[in-house]
């Protein structure tokens, strides 16, 4: 998500002013930590704000709002990613770890200090990603802090963070805003997509529901949930379905197929005006809950849960699609 963004990247999201204010009253009375930790679910512009904040401290302007000018010498060696006195951290490739030799690399003595005489930014993202030999390197430096550099971690997943390296972190948590301040705030950025919908499917983080809406996400999912309405009566074959789910990302897939389970749990027991994901099918919704079985229903939700947990790790992805989808075309009242 911190490619391209299409909002402006020099100015702060609404829904992260408190945080800013907070931090940079701190910065103020000369009492900036040496480590954060920014805490909450994707699509909250965690990594936004971390970007933000080291560009800040390495800008040459100060600005009233204390945001990067963004045309200094400072705001463009960040923006171009060679600024000497700022390190992303990664892993080589998403969903891999990142590993010691990296965290010794960038936490050095001599290379934690600022060549500049100004701050130094740190940013480590995803945090839960560093193995345990790369945490306890971490650790050892944030057990010594250097003055004026700052190391941000951030994580969806705080909780996969040792307790020592959380410990020693101020920690910011971020938290989706009202949905009314989130749909004016996805006004302004995409035309002609339901803005209520999107947010909805994306839990009610707004760059998620962004992000859904520049990927044509929501055209993938009427096709998902077409084939899945069309398997339940009968029409298409569950094979010729995974085949062609097996194509796509699966993160997206089972998260596509495990909310529909979990709508038509909420409203068959729940209630049929419960809280639900897919809001523009509730009629739908209800009408099938009427005709699926409960314990089926249940067992396939459990059978999702666990191929969620396991993602990555399958042997055959398109088996395990074919096995689920034939629960799926079966899971009607007898
Ligand atoms: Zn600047």
């Amino acid at each position: 998500m911190s490619d391209a963004p299409i909002y402006n990247e020099r100015s702060l999201l609404p829904w992260q002013t408190d945080q800013w204010q907070r931090l940079f009253a701190a910065k103020r009375k000369s009492r900036l930590p040496h480590a954060l930790l920014l805490t909450g679910s994707a699509g909250l512009g965690k990594s936004h704000f971390a970007h933000l904040l080291a560009a800040s401290l390495l800008c040459d302007n100060h600005q009233e709002s204390d945001t990067p000018c963004g045309e200094c010498k400072g705001c463009r060696l960040v923006r171009a990613d060679t600024h000497p006195d700022y390190t992303l951290i990664t892993p080589e490739e998403p969903g891999k770890a990142i590993k010691i030799d990296v965290i010794r690399e960038f936490t050095q003595r001599g290379a934690l200090t600022s060549q500049s005489g100004g701050y130094k930014a740190i940013i480590i993202e995803p945090a839960d990603a560093l193995n345990t030999a790369a945490a306890n390197s971490l650790l050892k430096t944030l057990e010594e802090p250097v003055e004026r550099t700052l190391m941000i971690l951030v994580t969806a997943n705080a909780g996969r963070l040792p307790a020592t390296i959380r410990s020693r972190c101020q920690q910011y948590h971020f938290t989706p805003p009202s949905s009314a301040s989130a749909i004016a705030w996805l006004n302004q950025h995409i035309k002609g997509s339901d803005p209520a919908l999107l947010l909805s499917l994306a839990s009610g983080a707004p760059l998620l529901a962004l992000k859904y809406a520049t990927e044509g996400a929501l055209d993938e999912r009427s096709q998902m949930l077409g084939e899945l309405k069309d398997l339940f009566n009968k029409k298409g074959s569950p094979i010729t379905v995974a085949l062609r789910w097996s194509k796509l990302e699966q993160a997206s897939v089972i998260k596509w197929f495990s909310g529909w389970v979990i709508d038509l749990i909420r409203v068959k027991f729940a209630s049929e005006s419960a809280d639900i994901i897919n809001i523009d099918q509730r009629e739908h919704l209800q009408a099938l809950s009427r005709k699926v079985n409960s314990r089926k229903l249940y067992a396939l939700m459990d059978r999702l849960f666990e191929a969620n947990r396991t993602q990555g790790a399958q042997l055959n992805t398109q088996m395990q699609l074919e096995s689920l989808l034939l629960d799926w075309a079966d899971i009607g009242v007898e």
